[in-house]
């Protein structure tokens, strides 16, 4: 086999065989194609698409082109989650408490932020011990003793994908629906969990900018997950605006904690059921409670410490430091500047990556992979759409941490100030609709 001549049949059009893509990834995987080529055929299916046989064929081979995680151990349904990435998403360690305390097990790998968007791994080493880098032979002990444990991903898990993605981040082939699908897909299905609910941000703070790009992400999953045998939910969510009350790492923990002692912001409640609910029902742990049922149980078991207590024990079981007030923060994030409003009028739209931009400004995320990040930093998002403003009031506040390069910054603080102000749009007429939960797609 010769990958110009796979190269050529996709850029004319042509639907590739089973064969064809197990040479092309397992070349991509051994290095044996080439970059140039790799890119060759990569920029061919962005331009002429793959169907589904393909897709799912692609996503498999990326899958195997790694280790492929044995979850028997856990000797029950598991289910897996993915977000796709957003500024202000805490559901992961919101819901892996609550989902266990309906008795479902959960072995999470999550990655660590990278651009504008935080990282659930960097989220929870803001915690005082908390140990993020799990040895993979320590996994059964903890979900024997707890039902639960989180850990940065292992870097042999889907490498065919990690090459495929550094090359289409430098080739303008990120933007691909067989793309996009295949890479989060390839690395859930090598995961080894049973069923998968994929959290599909979109909005002006997503990778999707429409609800039909989302749809169509989605579908691709849909079938994918089905293809390769695993039950798949789709929720997708608004994240045309940050996502709860606060971005950045202690301040998101804190505001995760806030939430599992029954304080939540509605948004986060909202997507955090949603998504809860389709996890233990895909486990079957609904004990033949309706949707409504399971929601409001879901509901009242953020409010009543049932999840809280499960949190508590997740942190303590990977070394976490709790004290009287909940866990113990290796930063405390300092109020340093209040945006104010120019104008008066109602919030109607929010430029939400300009949002996550300036987050990691303020140093809470990394640009690039060895950046270090001010745990401490972040935002608080004082006015969320529709909310009536005045001119002169409080919009976001600004924090840094204890150790901040730009504690002092005046100038520095001042011009991140002016694009916060600059993302909200304060309008005479309000916002139609705001729903956290835009749809619920798939094996529901
Ligand atoms: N997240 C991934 O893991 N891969 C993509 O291609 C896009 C988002």
């Amino acid at each position: 086999m010769n990958i110009v001549d796979i190269i050529l049949d996709k850029r004319y059009g042509r639907a590739l065989s089973d064969e064809q893509i197990k040479f092309f990834v397992s070349g991509v995987a051994d290095r044996s194609i080439p970059d140039y080529q790799t890119a060759a055929l990569l920029m061919a299916i962005v331009l002429n698409g793959m169907n589904e046989r393909e897709m799912t064929t692609l996503t498999m081979e990326m899958a195997a082109s790694g280790e492929q995680i044995d979850l028997s151990y856990v000797g029950d349904v598991t289910v897996d989650k993915h977000s796709t990435g957003g500024v202000g998403d805490k559901i992961t360690p919101l819901v892996m408490p609550l989902c266990n305390s309906f008795g479902v097990k959960i072995v999470k790998l999550s990655g660590r932020g990278l651009g504008f968007t935080g990282g659930t791994v960097d989220k929870f080493s803001s915690i005082e011990g908390f140990n993020i880098d799990v040895p993979n032979a320590d996994f059964p002990r903890l979900v024997k003793e707890t039902g639960m444990v989180i850990s940065g991903q292992t870097p042999n898990l889907a490498p065919a994908d990690k090459v495929m993605y550094a090359l289409r981040d430098v080739t303008g082939t990120v933007n691909s629906i067989p793309l996009i699908a295949s890479s989060i897909m390839s690395k859930k299905i090598a995961g080894g969990a049973d069923a998968i609910v994929l959290d599909v941000t979109c909005g002006t703070g997503a990778f999707m900018k429409t609800f039909e790009e989302a749809r169509l992400i989605a579908d691709a999953m849909i079938k994918i997950g089905r293809g390769a045998g695993k039950k798949t939910v789709v929720v997708i969510t608004d994240m045309d605006q940050p996502l709860g009350r606060y971005c950045g790492n202690v301040l998101e923990m804190q505001e995760v904690y806030e939430t599992l002692d029954g304080k939540g912001a509605h948004d986060v409640v909202d997507v955090t059921v949603t998504i809860a609910s389709n996890m233990i029902k895909l486990a079957g742990k609904n004990e033949g409670m309706t949707d409504e049922e399971l929601i409001k149980e879901c509901k009242n078991r953020l409010r009543d410490g049932r999840a809280l207590a499960e949190y508590l024990k997740l942190i303590r079981s990977q070394g976490g430091v709790i004290n009287d007030d909940g866990p113990v923060y290796k930063d405390e994030p300092n109020a340093v500047y209040d945006v104010v409003s120019e104008t008066s009028g109602f919030v109607f739209s929010v430029k939400t990556n300009e949002l996550g931009h300036c987050s990691v400004e303020l140093g809470a995320g990394r640009m690039t992979k060895d950046d270090e990040i001010d745990l401490g930093a972040g935002i608080r998002f004082l006015k969320k759409k529709g909310d009536a403003v005045r001119e002169g009031d409080a919009i976001c506040r600004l924090y840094l941490g204890k150790n901040s390069k730009l504690a002092g910054n005046e100038k520095a603080i001042e011009t991140i100030a002016k694009r916060v102000r600059n993302a909200f749009d304060i309008n005479s007429s309000r916002p139609l609709t705001i729903r956290p939960v835009i749809d619920v797609l798939g094996d529901k």
